[in-house]
C-alpha cells in the first residue's frame, strides 16, 4: 500500500526527532497524522496571566514567576517533600511536590521564569501553595511574543515536555496541513454550519482567539459523534425495510370490524421471516368479536383504567399507534420516570395488538415485577375476556407446560414473564407485540437474544425508568425511536427526602410509627452488603429481627429477599399489597416497579452504599398515591462521592437530573454497561456537556441516510470510508 504523506513517521518532525521518537510512538504519536489529530486537552490563555498579588486560595490558575528558594524536607517513611517558592515581584507562591525527586533536578539552576498550573490552597501560614502543579520552564529561546498566546496543553507523558508536543504540532501544521482531506463535502459543511477540517485542525492547535478554538472544537466534536450516528441511522433504516405487521389501528379507532390474521406456519419456526400483508378490513368472515370492536379503541381505553391518561401518556400512545400501523417492525423506547405510568401505556398498545388478533408478550427483569404485571394486567384485561398468562423460572413444570400449550394454540392472548420467556423458547400462535420492561436491567445484549429466539419480527416496545441520560440513550440505543413520558399523573405530592445519621435512628423510627398510626405502610431497605444474594438476604433477616424485636414489635412485619422461594415472595408481596402487613423489610429486590400506593415511607439503611440510579429507583416505590410520602436515607457518609450522591437525592426527585449527576460522578463508562471506558472513542466530546452537538450530529446522520442510505453518492465517499473505519470499533456498543 502506498504510504501517504500523513503516514510519515513523527521522528521527522521538529520537537520529536529520533531521540524522542520511541517515547512518542509509545503513546500513540507514531505518524504525522497522529500528531495532527492529538488534540490539546485544554488551553492556557497566557495573554492575561494574573499577578501573584491578585490570586486567591481555591482558584485554579496559571501563574508565572522566578524561583527564589528551593528546599527539600524528609517525611516519614523515607518520602520527601519539595518546595519551590516563586515570585513575580508582586507576590509569592510555594509550589510543592511529594516524592518526585526528578523535579528538583529540573528546577535547580533554572534562571528564567517558571510557569505553573494548578489549584491554589491557603497554606498553614499566610502563604499560598500549589501542590503537584503542571509546570514549564521558560528558557532563553522562548520569546515573549510567542509565549503570550492562547497556548495548547496536551496530555502529558513523563519525558515528553509540552514544549516538544507544541513544536511537533506546529511543524506538522506548517508542512502537512494541506495534505488533510476533509471527508465532509462543502455543501454538508455549509448546511450544518461547520468549518472545514484543515481550518479546524490548525485552530484547535493554534487558536488566535477563544472563539476560533470553540469553532474548531465544535467541528471536531460533531465529527466524533457523527459516524456512530450514521451507523445507527443505517440500522434504523434497515429495520424499516423488514416486513412486520401493519396493525389496523385506524379501523380499530373507528370501531370497524377487522379480520383475524391467519398465521402463516413459518411464524412458528425459529429463523422465519414473518411476511405479512396489510390486514384486509373489508370482509365479515372471522370477524374478531365484532361487538367489542364496535366501540372505538379510544373508548375502550377510557373504560380500561379508573383514571384518565395524562397528556404525556396519550402522546406516547399515539406515537406507538403510528408505529404499529406501519408495515415494518416497531422498535421504540419509552422513557419515563418512576411512577410516570409506563405500564398503562403498554396496556394501551397491547389492547390494540390483541384487538387486531395478535398475541403479546411482556418481559420483566424480576419475578416479583413480572407477577405484579400479570396481576395488574389481569385486573384490566380479564373483564374484556382477554386472558393473561404468567411464566417464570420457578413455576412447576406442569404449569409451564400448560402456559406453553395455551400460547401455542393461541388460547392465551398475553403472556407475562421473566426471561424464562426467552429460555423456554415459548412458541406463539401469532405473536405480534413484545414489551420489555425496565430495559436497563436486561442490557443491550439480551435485546438481541429476544429477537434471535425465534420470536420473528413483532413490534417491540422497550420501557425504561430513565436512569440513562438522553445523551447516552442516543449513543447506546440510537437505533430505537424514543418517546418520553415527561409528566407525572396529577395529584402526586413530591416525595420529601431526608438524610439522617445513624445516631438519629430513633427519631426516624418514631416518625415511621406516626405514619403507621395514620394507616400508612412502610418499606425498610437493608444495607447493600455485597454482590452476594446470600449475604444480602442475611442482612435483611438481621434487620427484620432487629425491628420486630425492638421498636416495631407491635406491628406486622414481612420479609422479602432474593433467596426466598418464589411463592413465598409472592405471598409476602400479596399480603403487603392487601395491607395485612404494616412494614416490608426487603433487599433491593423491590427496587424495580413494585407498586403499593398506600406505602408512603421508605427507610434506606446505609444509603451511601447505593448508587444514585438505585436510590432513585428505590425511592420511586413511594409517592404513588394521594398521601404525602417520605424517603429517609440513613447514612454516615465517609466519602466525597457518597456525600455528593446523598445531597443530590435530597435536592431533587427529577430522574433526568439524577441521571446526569450520576454520569458526572461516575463517568460515562460505568453507566453504559457494555460500553467500556475508553471504548467510546471520543477524544474531545463529552457525553455530559456536548448533548446539544450530539443531537445535531444525530439529526444530520438521519437526514444523510434518508437521502443516501448506502452512501453511494460520490460526494459521500469520504463519510462512507470513515464510517467503515469506525464501524468495527463500534461493534460492541451497537449490537441490538
Ligand atoms: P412506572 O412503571 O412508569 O413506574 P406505573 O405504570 O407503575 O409507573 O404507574 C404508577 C402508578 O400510577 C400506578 O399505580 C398507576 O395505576 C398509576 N397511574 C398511571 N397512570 C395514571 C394516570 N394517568 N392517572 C392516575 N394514576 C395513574
Ligand atoms: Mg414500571
Amino acid at each position: 500500500m502506498p504510504v501517504g504523506p500523513l503516514e510519515t513517521e513523527s521522528q521527522f518532525l521538529k520537537g520529536i526527532g529520533p531521540k524522542l521518537y520511541p517515547l512518542a510512538s509509545k503513546i500513540g504519536l507514531k505518524t504525522v497524522q497522529d500528531v495532527l489529530f492529538n488534540f490539546p486537552r485544554r488551553y492556557e490563555d497566557r495573554r492575561h496571566l494574573p499577578k501573584l498579588k491578585d490570586v486567591r486560595g481555591g482558584e485554579v490558575v496559571t501563574i508565572r514567576g522566578v524561583i527564589k528558594d528551593i528546599e527539600t524536607r524528609p517525611l516519614r517513611g523515607g518520602k520527601v517533600i519539595l518546595r519551590a517558592v516563586i515570585s513575580d515581584g508582586t507576590g509569592m507562591v510555594a509550589l510543592t511536590w511529594f516524592n518526585q525527586p526528578w523535579v528538583k533536578k529540573q528546577l535547580e539552576g533554572h534562571e528564567g521564569e517558571v510557569l505553573a498550573f494548578g489549584e491554589l490552597k491557603e497554606g498553614k501560614n499566610w502563604r499560598l501553595e500549589m501542590s503537584s502543579p503542571e509546570f514549564e520552564l521558560i528558557g532563553e529561546g522562548d520569546d515573549a511574543e510567542a509565549f503570550a498566546r492562547i497556548t495548547p496543553v496536551y496530555r502529558l507523558t513523563e519525558g515528553l515536555p509540552q514544549k516538544s508536543l507544541r513544536r511537533a504540532a506546529g511543524d506538522a501544521i506548517a508542512k502537512y496541513l494541506h495534505e488533510i482531506v476533509d471527508p465532509f463535502p462543502a455543501k454538508f459543511l455549509k448546511e450544518h454550519q461547520l468549518i472545514d477540517l484543515r481550518t479546524a485542525v490548525r485552530a484547535i492547535h493554534q487558536p488566535e482567539t477563544q472563539k476560533e478554538a470553540d469553532e474548531a472544537r465544535k467541528r471536531l466534536v460533531f465529527e466524533e459523534f457523527f459516524y456512530l450516528q450514521v451507523v445507527l441511522a443505517q440500522r434504523r433504516q434497515s429495520v424499516h425495510q423488514e416486513h412486520g405487521i401493519a396493525f389496523p389501528i385506524q379501523e380499530l379507532i373507528e370501531g370497524k370490524p377487522v379480520i383475524l390474521p391467519t398465521a402463516p406456519a413459518e411464524t412458528r419456526t425459529r429463523a422465519a421471516v414473518v411476511k405479512k400483508e396489510r390486514v384486509p378490513t373489508t370482509l365479515f368472515a372471522e370477524t374478531l368479536e365484532a361487538d367489542l370492536n364496535r366501540q372505538g379503541l379510544r373508548e375502550q381505553i377510557a373504560a380500561l383504567f379508573p383514571f384518565k391518561l395524562t397528556d404525556a401518556q396519550q402522546r406516547v400512545v399515539d406515537e406507538i399507534y403510528r408505529d404499529m400501523a406501519e408495515p415494518y417492525p416497531m422498535n421504540r423506547l419509552v422513557q419515563g420516570d418512576v411512577g410516570a405510568g409506563k405500564t398503562a401505556v403498554a396496556a394501551c398498545a397491547m389492547l390494540a395488538a390483541v384487538r387486531s388478533g395478535y398475541q403479546c408478550a411482556l418481559m420483566a427483569p424480576t419475578e416479583i415485577l413480572a407477577e405484579q404485571h400479570a396481576v395488574g394486567l389481569r385486573r384490566v384485561f380479564e373483564p374484556l375476556g382477554i386472558s393473561v398468562d404468567f411464566v417464570a423460572g420457578k413455576l412447576k413444570a406442569r404449569q409451564r407446560k400448560s402456559t406453553a400449550e395455551r400460547a401455542k394454540s393461541g388460547e392465551t392472548q398475553i403472556v407475562v414473564g421473566t426471561h424464562a420467556l426467552i429460555q423456554d423458547r415459548l412458541d406463539f400462535d401469532r405473536l405480534g407485540f413484545v414489551v420489555i420492561d425496565e430495559q436497563h436491567r436486561f442490557g443491550v445484549l439480551q435485546r438481541a437474544a429476544l429477537r434471535d429466539k425465534g420470536l420473528g419480527h413483532p413490534d417491540v416496545l422497550v420501557m425504561t425508568a430513565t436512569p440513562i441520560p438522553r445523551t447516552l440513550t442516543m449513543t447506546l440505543y440510537g437505533d430505537l425511536d424514543v418517546s418520553i413520558i415527561d409528566q407525572l399523573p396529577p395529584g402526586r405530592k413530591p416525595i420529601k427526602t431526608h438524610w439522617k445519621r445513624a445516631s438519629e435512628r430513633d427519631s426516624v423510627y418514631q416518625a415511621v410509627q406516626r405514619l403507621l398510626d395514620e394507616g400508612r405502610q412502610a418499606y425498610f431497605v437493608c444495607p447493600l452488603v455485597s454482590e452476594s444474594e446470600k449475604l444480602e438476604a442475611q442482612a435483611a433477616e438481621d434487620l427484620y429481627y432487629r425491628l420486630s424485636h425492638g421498636p416495631f414489635s407491635m406491628r406486622k412485619i414481612g420479609l422479602l429477599h432474593g433467596q426466598m422461594k418464589s411463592d413465598e415472595k409472592e405471598s409476602v408481596m400479596e399480603a403487603f399489597r392487601r395491607h395485612e402487613l404494616d412494614i416490608l423489610v426487603s433487599t433491593t429486590v423491590i427496587e424495580v416497579g413494585v407498586d403499593v400506593p398506600n406505602s408512603t415511607v421508605m427507610v434506606i439503611e446505609d444509603a451511601q452504599r447505593f448508587g444514585l440510579a438505585q436510590l432513585h429507583q428505590l425511592r420511586g416505590r413511594v409517592g404513588r398515591g394521594e398521601h404525602q410520602s417520605y424517603c429517609i436515607l440513613i447514612a454516615d457518609a465517609s466519602t466525597d462521592d457518597g456525600r455528593a450522591r446523598l445531597n443530590i437525592m435530597t435536592s431533587t426527585t427529577d430522574g433526568f437530573r439524577i441521571a446526569e449527576a450520576d454520569l458526572e460522578i461516575r463517568g460515562p463508562g460505568a453507566l453504559a454497561g457494555t460500553m467500556q471506558s475508553g471504548h467510546s472513542g471520543f477524544q474531545l466530546a463529552s457525553l455530559v456537556h456536548d448533548a446539544h452537538l450530539l443531537e445535531v450530529a444525530r439529526q444530520a446522520a438521519i437526514k444523510l441516510i434518508a437521502d443516501d442510505p448506502e452512501l453511494t453518492k460520490p460526494d459521500h465517499q469520504g463519510i462512507r470510508e470513515r464510517t467503515e473505519e469506525k464501524r468495527s470499533r463500534m461493534a460492541l456498543i451497537t449490537i441490538s
